[in-house]
């Protein structure tokens, strides 16, 4: 393997095992339930996705599935969800139909059952640097850098994309480790000059290309977290021979997106433990 590359995959699996261990050990078979709504062919691969992995880890798994729903019956459903002593984590799959109020759904999960960190309450937490559940892909991102003993302290981060699922809630992770910041977006004017800067360059925006291996700053570090499926091929939003400028780069497979379906089964298991913390 190219030494330029982070392994996501290794590191997941590396993850996995470990957390494999941990939840051998616990007297309580813990419970993912992911709630979905409507035929979108992408949600039924994301849910199978999980499913196999949380079986995988040791947990039990329901997808709650509905044709077609109210908000206010998907509000009660969820309500019996946060109540069941038996689930211990609760997903709501986006995209959500149109008829559905998508922030008004997301913050009826309980913020000790969210174990997307998508809730005000866990987002707020995380603004706050106090402990939550967080977000699976900035958590997986966060992850990767650690494991790749990144020294993030005082360093130019630039972040492209602002998104609460990924981009703005890096943006705060990273501020809390010192790094100094900047968060590009849609309307951002030249954007060449901002990641020619970067020590460290994050690009989560959904535009294969996007980043072009002139954009990008020598021996910097890039996380790539874009996922652009063309002809059947997945790529990422940076071009693939950035990393000759880069001193070590995320691959698209393989690099971000493995790191975010075990994030979510490690909050899982934080949220096993963070309801037990309440008992006490
Ligand atoms: P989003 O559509 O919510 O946000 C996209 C962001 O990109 C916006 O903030 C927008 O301002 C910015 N943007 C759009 N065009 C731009 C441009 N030309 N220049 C600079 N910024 C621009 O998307 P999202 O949910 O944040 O996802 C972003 C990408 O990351 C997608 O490809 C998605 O599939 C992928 N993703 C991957 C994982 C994973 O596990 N690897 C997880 C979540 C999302």
């Amino acid at each position: 393997m190219n030494e330029k590359i982070i392994d996501g995959k290794k590191v997941s699996l590396e993850s996995k095992e470990l957390l494999k261990k941990k939840v051998a050990k616990l007297k309580e078979k813990l419970k993912l339930v992911v709630v979905s709504v409507g035929d979108n062919p992408a949600s039924k691969v994301y849910v199978k996705q999980k499913e196999k992995m949380a079986l995988e880890v040791g947990y039990d798994f329901w997808n709650l599935h509905f044709d077609t729903i109210t908000n206010k019956e998907l509000v009660k459903e969820i309500e019996k969800l946060n109540q069941d002593t038996k689930v211990t984590g609760i997903i709501v799959q986006l995209p959500l139909p149109d008829n559905l109020d998508k922030n008004l759904i997301l913050n009826t999960v309980s913020p000790l059952k969210d174990v997307d960190g998508l809730t005000n309450i866990n987002l707020l937490k995380l603004v706050k640097n106090e402990d939550s559940l967080l977000p699976c892909t900035p958590h997986g991102v966060m992850k990767l850098l650690e494991y790749y003993k990144v020294d993030l302290i005082g360093k130019r981060i630039v972040i492209v994309g602002r998104s609460e699922l990924v981009g703005l809630s890096l943006f705060h992770l990273l501020l809390h480790k010192n790094a100094t910041v900047t968060l590009c977006h849609s309307k951002t004017k030249d954007l060449k000059s901002y990641t020619s800067e970067a020590d460290i360059l994050i690009v989560a925006v959904g535009k294969k290309d996007l980043i072009t291996k002139d954009m990008v700053k020598k021996d910097s570090i890039i996380i790539d977290v874009g996922i652009n499926r063309v002809d059947g091929k997945l790529y990422g939003d940076v071009a693939s021979d950035a990393i000759e400028s880069a001193s070590l780069m995320t691959p698209v497979p393989g690099g971000v997106g493995p790191m975010t379906v075990i994030s979510l089964m490690e909050n899982v298991y934080k949220a096993w433990e963070l309801q037990n913390d309440q008992k006490d």
